[in-house]
């Protein structure tokens, strides 16, 4: 097997996972978390998401988090970002300094309707205000349901090809194909991955995957074989669709770099320290994660 000698891994847990979660969290959990997750060798997060506090209550004290983390990442060379659902919100993520945004449409019209209240070409649109407004913002398009829909069922591949050209036309700088509901399978994942970054060959390209039907780590795999080294993944698990009815979290982070260290392909993250970090969310929020990797007896597996 051959692939990538290094794969960049995205956290995403501070926002796909947290907003997910009904109870509040209290904001200095959310930033100790993000400092965590750094320290264990993480350069690369989505910590949090500008959107409306009245769609996403956990998320409500996004500019806090930013500026109170902002600083001392940039210096230290990581990337940090946020998702916006609209030139709002990605107003606000520059003011905070922020010098990249996720901007998400989906695939499938139906769940663009239920995700962010808008048509795809509205949305498309919207993307066309942010990039005039904010000429120098890095933007990463996320692809929802480019794998499948909980109200569409199949996506088609031009459906998502169609969708990245008109995107890219209003100018994106990375894309990630994202399973929102998990339904993904490796084959397709081999198959999408390769047709997308063949024909964008001048773009990034990230995978964002649900681990709904247990298949995350197979699909990143095959994503590998394909030649794709942008993984988004969550940790311990944590997250879900508020919007994608009986979607699970994300693969978890620790899995993953777990895999990748078990195959030699590097990370520089600390998957002793992101055990311990999944086991602190266990314990704080008094929650049972899906991670494999947390729930392994200390004693079969070398963890210290
Ligand atoms: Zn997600």
């Amino acid at each position: 097997m051959k692939f990538h000698k290094q794969i960049e891994i995205v956290e995403v847990g501070p926002r796909d996972g947290l907003q997910n979660l009904k109870d509040w969290i209290p904001t200095e959990f959310k930033i100790k978390l993000i400092n965590d997750l750094i320290a264990a060798g993480i350069n690369t997060m989505e910590m949090t998401s500008f959107v409306h506090p009245k769609a996403i209550p956990q998320m409500k004290d996004a500019e806090t988090v930013t500026k109170t983390v902002i600083g001392q990442f940039i210096d230290k060379g990581a990337r940090i970002f946020a998702l916006v659902p609209n030139l709002r919100g990605a107003k606000i993520a520059d003011e905070c300094g922020l010098k990249e945004i996720t901007y998400v449409v989906s695939a499938s019209e139906k769940h663009n309707l239920a995700n962010i209240n808008r048509t795809v070409e509205q949305s498309l649109d919207e993307l066309a205000k942010i990039r005039t407004e904010l000429p120098n913002i890095q933007i990463r398009l996320d692809v929802a349901t480019a794998f499948g829909c909980p109200f569409l069922g199949d996506v088609s591949e031009d459906l998502v090809i169609n969708l990245i050209k008109a995107a890219a036309d209003i100018g994106i700088n990375t894309i990630t194909l994202c399973d929102t509901i998990g339904v993904a399978n490796p084959k397709q994942v081999y198959e999408l991955s390769q047709k997308v970054s063949k024909e964008f060959p001048n773009l990034p390209l990230g995978l964002h995957l649900h681990d709904t039907r247990g298949m995350g780590l197979a699909n990143y795999l095959a994503a590998m074989e394909a030649g794709i080294s942008i993984f988004e993944t969550s940790i311990g698990g944590l997250g879900g669709c508020p919007f994608a009815p009986g979607a699970a979290g994300n693969t978890a982070t620790e899995d993953l770099v777990n895999m990748l260290n078990g195959i030699g392909v590097e990370t520089n993250i600390d998957v002793n320290k992101l055990v311990d970090i999944s086991r602190v969310i266990e314990d704080t929020l008094e929650m049972k994660l899906t991670s494999h990797m947390v729930n392994v007896n200390t004693s079969c597996t070398g963890i210290q």
